[in-house]
């Protein structure tokens, strides 16, 4: 968390400050920069410039401010706010309250209004022209030639193919239980081990997952949620979850029917 759909969801936001011109840029301390970036080069690039527009790649937010892209991620607890209203109230692992302390980045615009990252834990950063290309197709975009070619020769398991950014960019934790449990698909599964079909079913539920959610109001609203603890069950077959460390990061999912 925040994973593309809420990124997803702070770039619609973003849009509303489209064409105001940033007065001025400031930051609550030096380490919320990503490495390589100064504030005083931050300033220089952005203001006095117009925000032109919002772009998303995955869970990534790209600000283009006159000739310059300001990046942002989110880490963990990132918000984005737009005129002191924040985009969304219902993140996981952190509370909708917004305290002064956890506003890590702050633009100003002339005329006024602002756009502002809140983050309590401060996983997130800001990058002064990220290098894009690091970066997998966005999930929500990527073809079915192209997640073909992600499986196939892949020694990592399923779950650790789609989590790697580099390779298909969006996905997180929560998003990727979700698709693989209705896909019907072990994440601990060898990625190489995925026939034609279902890779092509993995593919057709990305999609439908992450739009079904979005509609749902982010990618903690899915059916496996409620159950993602101790002795919870599969909401289809009511068989006990198992959860297992996979690429990482703590997976449930249910051994009856995800094979
Ligand atoms: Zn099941």
């Amino acid at each position: 968390m925040p994973e593309l759909i809420e990124v997803e969801l702070y770039r619609e936001a973003a849009t509303r400050a489209a064409n105001r011109t940033v007065s001025s840029v400031s930051i609550s301390t030096q380490k919320y920069l990503k490495e390589g970036t100064l504030l005083t080069d931050l300033q220089t690039a952005v203001c006095g410039s117009q925000l032109v527009s919002a772009r998303r790649t995955g869970k990534l937010l790209l600000l283009e401010i006159g000739t310059a892209v300001i990046g942002v991620r989110f880490g963990m607890t990132g918000r984005l706010m737009v005129d002191g209203e924040a985009t969304i109230n219902g993140l996981l692992y952190t509370t909708s309250e917004v305290k002064q302390e956890h506003i890590r980045f702050v633009m100003n615009f002339d005329g006024g209004g602002t756009l502002a990252v809140v983050d309590p834990r401060s996983f997130g950063n800001v990058e002064l022209n990220p290098d894009e290309t690091s970066l997998g197709p966005d999930a929500m975009h990527i073809s079915n030639e192209n997640l073909d070619r992600l499986f196939t020769g892949s020694r990592a398991t399923v779950k650790g193919v789609l989590l790697d950014q580099t390779k298909i960019s969006g996905i997180g934790n929560l998003l990727c239980d979700e698709i693989l449990w209705r896909s019907g698909l072990s994440p601990t599964r060898a990625g190489d081990s995925l026939n034609a079909e279902e890779i092509e079913r993995v593919h057709r539920i990305i999609r439908s997952t992450i739009g079904l959610l979005t509609k749902r109001g982010g990618s903690h609203m899915g059916d496996l949620q409620s159950e993602r603890h101790r002795n919870g069950v599969c909401p289809t077959d009511g068989t006990q979850l198992e959860q297992t460390k996979v690429a990482g990061r703590t997976s449930w999912w249910c051994p009856e029917h995800q094979l």
